[in-house]
């Protein structure tokens, strides 16, 4: 069987031979599925994982715009609509200098089992554009993002795609769309989510994927006989996923020690709590993309420039910032460290490689697919509440949300029982959310 698998990771790499970041993500999830294979001979028969592995439909395309000083720039777009066997494609938009494909086909893979995690009826897409948005005025984003859709919006609906935000695309870029989508297509519909609340947008979206992530660790050290409360926590990045980490964990007494950009990271032995925590909002609200004004503003804090927060003691990592942020180095430190849990806030922050030593050496890895997964299950709530036109309030959607996040980390913990994998939550959540794409994909024939 391993040989079959093998094979498949080979075709993999022989159609996408520069698009490292997707055959990393490819090759973690046909590992881990494995046993299901060898239990489901007429998946193989059916052709499934070669389908699985290409995305359904990919578009790209030119978006042209002006910038302030009257000059034509110009960018790429792209949306990879993966697997729509659950439901409608449903995944963020990126925008940042390095998306390409291989970024692209990376995200929308993984949020096909993310999204089947979430129990809803919700397929996995993603998209985005090499815009940088960092430095750019208001009026560049604008112009920049209706061009975007004025192209994009006739491959995306309500029942079709729908897109949401992601790295460099948040609530003002999210309005920006939409009402470029509605100018052109004269519909007021659920085909976006992320939006602001008096947009049509879900209450608590914004906090949603930290608050969700917390859930899925909360979950995860309550079953190995430990809490959150009184813990020590290092994070990375200082966005909206840290921001409503760092929120959550402070309202469930544990401590965050750490929040990082690319400029370096801060360590606050104080805790980053109360007033700190929304002065992360004000950070990547300045359009900078540095978090060193932190130690300046809260004295007692301190700011490791170039460096990474993984050198830091802690009882909890959570990287909140983005792809292959933990590398072979960072894990032998944090193992030397003797760290104990990794909760994975970001999509795939940690290297193969990495994944490998830290369970190895007994680190419990809570994978992104599945503690992530509260941002865009909370998604599918706000498409419910636009199809409906009702709007839920803020304790329901958080009540929900937990749930769903409870839910995810059950549905791991059984398969891993039921495969005989012991504390692999990588493979529990790989192949909890395999089963549901597989079986309807099974139902639906050849396509
Ligand atoms: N970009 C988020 C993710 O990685 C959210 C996607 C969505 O809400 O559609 O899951």
């Amino acid at each position: 069987m391993a040989n079959l698998v093998q094979k498949y990771i080979d075709i993999a790499k022989e159609k996408n031979a520069n698009e490292p970041e997707f055959l990393q993500t490819v090759e973690e999830v046909l590992t881990s599925i494995e046993p299901v294979l060898e239990a489901h001979p007429e998946y193989i028969e059916a052709g499934l994982i070669e389908r699985l592995i290409e995305p359904e439909r990919g578009i790209m395309f030119r978006v042209p715009w002006v910038d302030d000083n009257g000059k034509v720039q110009v960018n790429r777009g792209y949306r990879f609509e993966f697997n729509s066997a659950l439901g409608p494609y449903k995944g963020g938009l990126r925008f940042a200098p390095n998306v390409y494909p291989g970024i692209l086909k990376f995200l929308g893979f993984e949020q096909i089992f993310k999204n089947s995690l979430t129990g809803l009826p919700i397929g996995g897409g993603k998209g985005g554009s090499d815009f940088d948005p960092n430095g750019k005025s208001d009026g560049e984003i604008m112009r920049f993002c209706q061009s975007f859709i004025t192209e994009l919006y006739r491959h995306i609906g309500p029942n079709t795609d729908v897109p949401a935000g992601d790295l460099g695309v948040g609530g003002r870029e999210i309005g920006y769309m939409m009402g470029q989508y509605k100018r052109i297509t004269n519909q007021y519909d659920g085909t976006w989510t992320g939006k602001g609340t008096s947009n049509g947008g879900l209450a608590g979206r914004t906090e949603a994927t930290g608050y969700g992530i917390v859930f899925y660790a909360r979950e995860m050290l309550k079953h190995f006989g430990e809490e959150l409360k009184g813990k020590t926590v290092a994070i990375s990045g200082f966005g909206n996923v840290s921001w409503g980490t760092a929120k959550k964990l402070t309202e469930l007494g544990a401590k965050v020690i750490t929040i990082s950009g690319p400029d370096g990271y801060i360590l606050d032995e104080e805790g980053v709590s109360g007033e700190k925590i929304d002065y992360l909002l004000e950070l990547r609200g300045s359009g900078k993309n540095i978090c060193s004004p932190y130690a300046e503003k809260f004295p007692g804090s301190k700011f490791f420039a170039g460096k990474k927060p993984w050198e830091v003691k802690a009882d909890l990592y959570i990287p909140c910032a983005t792809q292959n942020e933990i590398h072979m180095e960072d894990a032998q430190t944090m193992v030397a460290n003797g760290c104990k849990f990794l909760c994975e806030g970001a999509n795939m922050p940690t290297t193969n490689e990495a994944i490998a030593y830290l369970q190895e050496n007994g680190v419990v890895v809570g994978p992104s697919k599945a503690a992530n997964a509260g941002g865009v299950a909370c998604s599918c709530l706000e498409m419910s509440q636009n199809a409906e036109h009702i709007i839920f309030s803020e304790e329901d959607v958080y009540r929900q949300l937990e749930g769903i996040m409870v839910n995810i980390f059950k549905l791991s913990v059984d398969a891993c029982e039921r495969y005989n994998l012991g504390d692999n939550l990588i493979a529990g959540a790989n192949i909890a959310g395999f089963e549901r794409v597989a079986e309807a994909m099974m139902m639906q024939g050849i396509v």
